[in-house]
């Protein structure tokens, strides 16, 4: 009797994960996709953090060589760094614009690109508003609402084993957007050093021919496609690196051969729940 009771149970649990159709670190963290979360097979979602820099008008360039449409989640105060004055939003504004034009999707990346972890709630929500604030006052009538936010270094999310953290930061986030995380194999570790022949802005230190520079952009290449059985994939990428453009055309290709079609957050949400992230932030849906 009582291992048919603690299997009815085990069913019971089972049965509401299954229904529930949600894989949220903490019951009150916003919706949107987390790691273990269904996605739709053979789809890949690119995704670029921490831009716009330098390099996004030649990501741009090559998602529209390949009609590919990707999101990305934009930082104010990460360049310059020799101006703070100044902030990346008023600096590629162009490159912005065209980035909705051609059917991009644009989320938060906060003012600061600062560690969740550690702080308050005041602070986590004023990171939010200030990016989307300098956003909506650098892109005016092309603005919008930037309903999509990813947390920097995936943290608490995916950086830390913390059930305290991931509480808190998520209670934080409750009400501030629809939470579009990565899938944790496919990060393709871009972000992870500066190789020489690269750096974040144009100029004499670029040198795609260098070995280190080439070296990196194989790694790149081999670390995801190594990995692609044709399940759904989330794929964070930086377009704060050049690495990242000039390995990106490669992949697009060998994810192509290989059947998959590519999807923005956007696409996540109708797939999922039938709705736009818009929709869904304005019901609340828990
Ligand atoms: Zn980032």
């Amino acid at each position: 009797m009582r291992t048919s009771l603690s299997l009815f149970c085990l069913f019971l649990s089972f049965a509401y994960c299954q229904t529930s159709d949600q894989i949220r670190p903490v019951p009150d963290t916003p919706i949107g996709y987390y790691e273990g979360d269904p996605l739709p097979p053979k789809t890949a979602y690119l995704t670029f953090d921490d831009g716009p820099s330098d390099w996004t008008s030649d990501v741009l360039d090559v998602l529209k060589k390949e009609n590919v449409r990707a999101t990305f989640f934009v930082c104010a105060a990460w360049l310059p760094k020799t101006n703070r004055r100044e902030n990346s939003f008023k600096k590629y504004r162009n490159t912005l614009i065209r980035m909705k034009e051609e059917g991009h999707i644009i989320g938060n990346h906060t003012f600061g690109h600062r560690n969740f972890e550690q702080m308050s709630r005041a602070k986590i929500e004023n990171q939010l508003e200030e990016n989307e604030k300098l956003y909506k006052k650098e892109l005016g009538e092309y603005s919008g609402n930037l309903t999509w936010i990813r947390p920097p270094f995936g943290s608490p999310f995916i950086r830390t084993r913390s059930e305290t953290s991931k509480k808190r930061v998520g209670e934080a986030l409750q009400g501030k957007g629809l939470v579009f995380m990565w899938t944790k194999e496919f990060d393709s570790t871009d972000s992870k050093e500066w190789v020489r022949g690269e750096w974040y802005e144009k100029g004499p230190r670029i040198d795609p021919e260098n070995q280190s520079f080439r070296r990196k952009m194989d790694r790149i290449y081999n670390s995801l496609v190594s990995k692609t059985e044709g399940q759904g994939i989330v794929i964070l990428f930086h377009d704060t690196h050049p690495t990242t453009k000039e390995v990106l055309p490669f992949i697009i290709e060998k994810l192509k051969e290989e059947g998959y079609t590519f999807a923005t957050a956007e696409d996540y949400t109708k797939w999922r729940w039938g709705k736009t992230s818009e929709e869904l932030f304005e019901e609340g849906i828990d």
